[in-house]
């Protein structure tokens, strides 16, 4: 059933979601990523019940069929399948889509406030991390997996109020460096927020061609090369992660 090439692809989403966890985005055993099957069959879930630090290979993943039924694996699927599905079944090119309640993220997320290009991190978004205003519960039916992707567009992230942040991408450093830029820029706005300087930020134009240069395809699955390397240095010297937050 596991073919090497998806084992892989299976261990590169379990180290992305370590990375992740070892980045700001662990809440308990809440938070999930997944991988888009590579025979159309559905997705490849991270199993409920564990937290994104624990999560270690191919065995922690639950394909499910894009209905939500479990195809393989023995796991616990995730109450918030849907929000895998949709945003699979709605974004070919996207192959990675993760969920999760980090921080400074789920602060912003409260809030009115426009994500702005404080550093650079801000403008991989290009400004504008849509909205989703829906429930501030679990996004845990197709219509409410339909009406959260209607809110991302065609962005690759997008604000839930009161609950958390989605990220997505069209490989595991696509998705894992935009969502630890998300935490990163929340963090850097509401900071200097908190301080009450003047805040500026680059002109329209500028932010956009910072996207376009910073936040495309090779340059963002380069940046998550540095981010295995130090959860594997992190892994090297403490063994495994224990997140001190959440
Ligand atoms: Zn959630």
């Amino acid at each position: 059933m596991l073919d090497e090439k998806l084992k892989r692809a299976l261990m590169d989403i379990a180290v992305g979601c370590r990375a992740l966890a070892l980045y700001g985005h662990e809440d308990k055993s809440l938070g999930h990523l997944s991988l888009r099957d590579p025979e159309g069959r559905g997705v490849w879930l991270k199993r409920a019940g564990v937290g994104l630090a624990e999560i270690e290979g191919p065995d922690d993943f639950t394909l499910i069929d894009f209905d939500g039924n479990k195809l393989f694996g023995s796991g616990v699927v995730h109450m918030e399948w849907p929000i895998h599905t949709e945003v699979m079944i709605a974004r070919p090119e996207i192959n990675v889509v993760g969920h999760t309640h980090p921080f400074y993220g789920c602060l912003f997320a409260a809030t009115e406030e426009p994500l702005r290009g404080i550093g650079h991190e801000g403008c991989y978004f290009g400004g504008d991390v849509p909205r989703y205003r829906g429930t501030s519960y679990l996004i845990d039916t197709q219509q409410l997996g339909r009406d959260l992707v209607a809110a991302l567009s065609t962005r690759k992230a997008v604000f839930m109020n009161n609950h958390g942040v989605v990220f997505c991408g069209e490989s595991m450093g696509v998705a894992g460096t935009l969502g630890i830029a998300l935490e990163k820029a929340c963090r850097q706005q509401i900071t200097l927020a908190s301080t009450g300087y003047q805040m500026i930020e680059p002109p329209r134009e500028e932010v956009l061609m910072k996207e376009s240069k910073l936040a495309r395809i090779s340059t963002l699955d380069r940046f998550w090369e540095y981010y295995v390397r130090m959860l594997h240095r992190y892994e090297d010297v403490h063994g495994k992660i224990v997140p001190l937050q959440g």
